[in-house]
């Protein structure tokens, strides 16, 4: 019997304790990317709420945003988008500041990445606070984007993300959760 989505997806992630330090539980997806199976499972149950939808662009949260929406476009036949960390795009930006656990960070898009009103989805491999994807649906509607969903493989429920971007009207979509 084929295994679930779920199992595929949680025996696929590799779960580092302590790691960038004491107290994290990482949840690390190069396995799920390094595993053809799981990779592919994760791209074909991200997409498939929007097959046949016309979205225009796919924006993909520095790094590993890249990677899924990269995939995610590319099966959507989407344009993409990259938000960065500061500092690394070399065409003129929108810039936000948003919170870390300890300081502020700061995001960046190019102004000419997205056109008002195109339907754009955001992806990226986890949400926990929702701080990171909330700068990102900041940025892009700076620049007229229409959001049409936010994505995640992996949600960490217990610290509120969802409803963070419940609160901005942006849908959520994720796969599976480590409470
Ligand atoms: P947040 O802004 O709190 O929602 O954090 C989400 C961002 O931090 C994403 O880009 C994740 O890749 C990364 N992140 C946060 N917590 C973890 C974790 N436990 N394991 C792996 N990545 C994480």
């Amino acid at each position: 019997m084929k295994p679930s989505l779920e199992d595929t997806l949680l025996s696929a992630i590799r779960n580092i304790p302590d790691y960038p330090k004491p107290g994290i539980m990482f949840r690390d997806i190069t396995t799920l990317l390094g595993n053809a199976r799981a990779f592919r499972r994760a791209i074909d149950e991200l997409v498939q709420p929007y097959a046949g939808s016309k979205i225009d662009k796919i924006a993909g949260i520095e790094a590993r945003g890249f990677i899924l929406g990269g995939a995610i476009a590319h099966q959507l036949s989407a344009g993409f988008i990259p938000i960065r960390k500061k500092g690394k795009l070399p065409h003129e930006t929108v810039r936000v500041a948003y919170s870390l656990e300890y300081g502020l960070d700061e995001m960046e898009m190019h102004k000419d990445a997205v056109e008002a009103g195109e339907k754009v989805i955001l992806v990226d491999d986890l949400i926990a606070t929702g701080g990171t994807a909330e700068a990102a649906v900041k940025l892009l509607r700076q620049m007229g984007a229409d959001i049409v969903a936010s994505c995640f493989v992996i949600d960490l429920p217990d610290l509120g993300g969802r409803a963070r971007l419940d609160n901005l009207d942006v849908p959520v979509r994720t796969l599976v959760s480590f409470p």
